[in-house]
Order: C-alpha cells, then sequence, then structure tokens
C-alpha cells in the first residue's frame, strides 16, 4: 500500500517533473489538454483491476455489475452530447478508433479516400506505412494549392474515378470547417461509406460551435483527450443499428480484448463536463484565442520576416503558421517558442520545401490556454509573445518572463 513517492521514487520524480513543467510553461499543442482532477481520479481508481470483455449486460467475466454501470453511463451520456443514436466507447485511442472503424466497414484491399498527411490528414487515413495504408488501397486527396482548403472538386473526380468503399474526411492539422453535407453527397454518388473524424475539433461540435457530422457520416470517431478535454482515448458514434453492430464487433473481439473500465469511467466523467455551459463557454475561449493568434501573426512587423499563416486565419482552435518564405524553419521555430516556454509543433505544410523532420510549419493551438481560463486579453498577450519570438532581434528573457507572468496568473492543478 506505499504511495508511488515511497514505492518509486524515479517515477514519482519524472511525474513530479512532468507536472512542473505543465504548470510553468504554456501549453500550445493543438491536440492537447488538461483533464480535470475528477477525471484524474476516475483514471487512478480501482477499475483498472477489472476485465470486462463484452459489452454492458453481456460481459464474457463475472464481476461486471459496477462497471457496466459505469460503461452504460459512458455510452448514453455521449449519445446524449453528440446526439447520435449508436457509440462504442470502449477503443483505447483514436488510433484504434480508426482501425475498428475501417476493420467493420472494409476488407483488405479495399479502396479508401483520405487526406494527405502532409496536408493536414492522419497517419490513420492511409499514410503509407501506417495500418491504413498497409491494409487498403489508398486514394489520398489534398488542399487547393492557392487557398489551402480541402480541394472538393478533387475529392469528387478521385470518388469517381477510383469508385472507394470509404470515404475519410477529418484532419489533424487544418484550419477551416470541412462541408460534411458535400462529402456524404459525393459519398452517397459513389456507393462509398463516409467516416468523420473528428478528433480534433469534437469539443467544439460538442459546444455547439462547429458544424456536426453526425447527421451526414455513416460514422464518426474521436479522440477523448483534445478539445473534447478528457482521459486518453477514442470513441465511435454510428448511423445505424446495422452499422453500430459491426462496429461493436470490430472493436471488441476483433481489435481488442479487455476494456480499460478506469479510461471509460474517466471519459464518462469528461462527457458531463463538455454538456455544461461552463465547458461551451471554454470552446468560445478557445476560438476567440485562435482567432487573436492568427490576426497577430498576419501583422506587418511579422510578415515583413516570410511569416503567414495558412488560408489567413482559422475557424477552429489552432493555427497553422507558414514559414516557406521565412529564413526560420519549423525546428528552428519551435525549439525558439519552446526556449521562451511554449510548447508548440513543428508541422509539415501543404507543398513543404522542407524534409519532415524540420518542416516549414507551426501547429499551434489554444485548447489547453483555454482550459487554464486565458481571456481574450490573455490570448493578445500570448500572441504578441509568439509573433516577437519570431523575428530575428526576439528577447528571449524578456519574452520567458512575460510567459512566466501568464502561467503564474493561471495556476494550474493547484492540488496537486
Ligand atoms: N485522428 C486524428 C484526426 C488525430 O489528430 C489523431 C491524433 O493526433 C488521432 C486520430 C489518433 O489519436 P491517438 O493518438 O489517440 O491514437
Amino acid at each position: 500500500n506505499s504511495s508511488l513517492h515511497e514505492l518509486d521514487p524515479d517515477v514519482a520524480a519524472a511525474v513530479d517533473a512532468e507536472l512542473h513543467r505543465q504548470q510553468s510553461t504554456l501549453e500550445m499543442i493543438a491536440s492537447e489538454n488538461f483533464a480535470p482532477v475528477a477525471v484524474m481520479e476516475a483514471q487512478g481508481s480501482v477499475l483498472t483491476n477489472k476485465y470486462a470483455e463484452g459489452y454492458p449486460g453481456r460481459r464474457y467475466y463475472g464481476g461486471c455489475e459496477h462497471v457496466d454501470v459505469v460503461e452504460q453511463i459512458a455510452i448514453d451520456r455521449i449519445k446524449a452530447l453528440f446526439d447520435a443514436p449508436y457509440a462504442n466507447v470502449q477503443p483505447h485511442s483514436g488510433a484504434q478508433a480508426n482501425a475498428a472503424a475501417m476493420f467493420a466497414l472494409l476488407k483488405p484491399g479495399d479502396t479508401i479516400l483520405g487526406l494527405n498527411l502532409a496536408h493536414g490528414g492522419h497517419l490513420t487515413h492511409g499514410m503509407k506505412i501506417n495500418f491504413s495504408g498497409k491494409l487498403y488501397h489508398v486514394v489520398p486527396y489534398h488542399v487547393d494549392e492557392k487557398t489551402n482548403l480541402v480541394d472538393m472538386d478533387e475529392v469528387e473526380r478521385l470518388a469517381k474515378e477510383h469508385r472507394p468503399k470509404l470515404i475519410v474526411a477529418g484532419w489533424s492539422a487544418y484550419p477551416r470547417q470541412l462541408d460534411f453535407a458535400a462529402f456524404r453527397r459525393i459519398a452517397d454518388e459513389v456507393g462509398a461509406y463516409l467516416m468523420v473524424d473528428m478528433a480534433h475539433f469534437a469539443g467544439l461540435v460538442a459546444a455547439g460551435l462547429h458544424p456536426s457530422p453526425v447527421p451526414h457520416a455513416h460514422v464518426v470517431t474521436t479522440t477523448t483527450h483534445k478539445t473534447l478535454g478528457g482521459p486518453r482515448g477514442g470513441v465511435i458514434l454510428s448511423a445505424t443499428p446495422e452499422i453500430s453492430k459491426k462496429i461493436n464487433s470490430a472493436v471488441f473481439p476483433g481489435q481488442q480484448g479487455g476494456p480499460l473500465e478506469h479510461v471509460i469511467a474517466a471519459k464518462a466523467v469528461s462527457f458531463k463536463v463538455a454538456a455544461s455551459d461552463e465547458f461551451k463557454e471554454r470552446q468560445q475561449r478557445t476560438l476567440e484565442g485562435a482567432k487573436i493568434l492568427a490576426e497577430r501573426l498576419v501583422q506587418d512587423d511579422v510578415t515583413e520576416h516570410g511569416v503567414s499563416v495558412l488560408s489567413g486565419g482559422t475557424d477552429v482552435h489552432l493555427v497553422l503558421v507558414d514559414l516557406r518564405n521565412s529564413q526560420l524553419d519549423g525546428q528552428q521555430a519551435e525549439d525558439r517558442l519552446h526556449e521562451v516556454g511554449i510548447t508548440v509543433n513543428r508541422n509539415a505544410i501543404p507543398n513543404d520545401p522542407r524534409p519532415p523532420m524540420v518542416t516549414s510549419g507551426l501547429r499551434i493551438g489554444t485548447p489547453a490556454l483555454a482550459t487554464r481560463g486565458f481571456t481574450a486579453e490573455d490570448f493578445r498577450e500570448v500572441a504578441d509573445i509568439i509573433a516577437q519570438a519570431l523575428k530575428p532581434d526576439y528577447d528571449a528573457e524578456a519574452l520567458k518572463a512575460r510567459v512566466t507572468a501568464l502561467a503564474e496568473k493561471y495556476p494550474l492543478y493547484p492540488s496537486l
């Protein structure tokens, strides 16, 4: 019954150091967030001990009466949150959710259409050495070279030419909204399933601040830890009883063994939070912060150094900084922001002339800072710090002091 500090001081020290890092720096990785203490409490509970292969009321193990309650709460809450007819809350991650959805709808060798990785798609949407690229015949679609928006004419042309069994709409690095109705129309024309991966923007959808893919897609997958703000994990929503049956069997026993009921409990708690007015207000600040950041990074004092913003702005929780015309590459820009205490990730941008380990882009997101409490005024300050840091004559010490002041203004996890 020893505590972590007593039993394993080495791991405890690394965990403490990570807590300090999160508290003392500004987290702007677009796919990250801060889970509430109650979510972490559920995830750290005795539910970690329980095997529960199967689904609520239909388990292959005894003693599942309490985890059944937890899993059913999670299912009911996410169905209500997104107004979805069917939900599976067992996928261990977003990648697992996508693998299971494809496993349910496709046979190896079937054709899928997905957004190219370098144009903002995810690994699981058909990247060559991902399972999706190995198991299925992938036809990638792209963003338009001029507008940097998904080229729906190309999607339609490729769909008609290749007759895919599945069209995947969704992204990891894209600053605008997709036209789900247009994707569905194209899918229907060629007899394809439409799967929307809303991992990034699910929190915005839950808050009613982004169009929902649920009325349009046969299947919607998501992670639970990005804008949604819960524990790391995945969920699959489906439109019909037939598809839902296939999805359930694809998750278990198709792809996974025992579900992580402690994580499912944490998901349930986060879905309760996501249905609240406080969550909606937070998503509003998330969007406002991203707009403030985009507006700051298109001002002359920044653009004169070759920095610009892909598509000129944002409708979501992230901004893609285009450094193709800058002396600074993605790696250097990431390092520079790290030096002043802001964490972001470099990101390849469409038609990137630099290699993938260097890149000419930065992906900067506002969900974690909005969770921390940042207001428009704070986002104006952080946007200016980023703008100053991307200039050649930046003053690292002065910028770091401004970052520290913001971090101290919003103490993170004060009870831990
Ligand atoms: N789908 C999208 C669009 C993502 O951006 C990500 C993660 O970055 C995933 C799926 C995969 O999620 P996970 O990292 O939980 O496997």
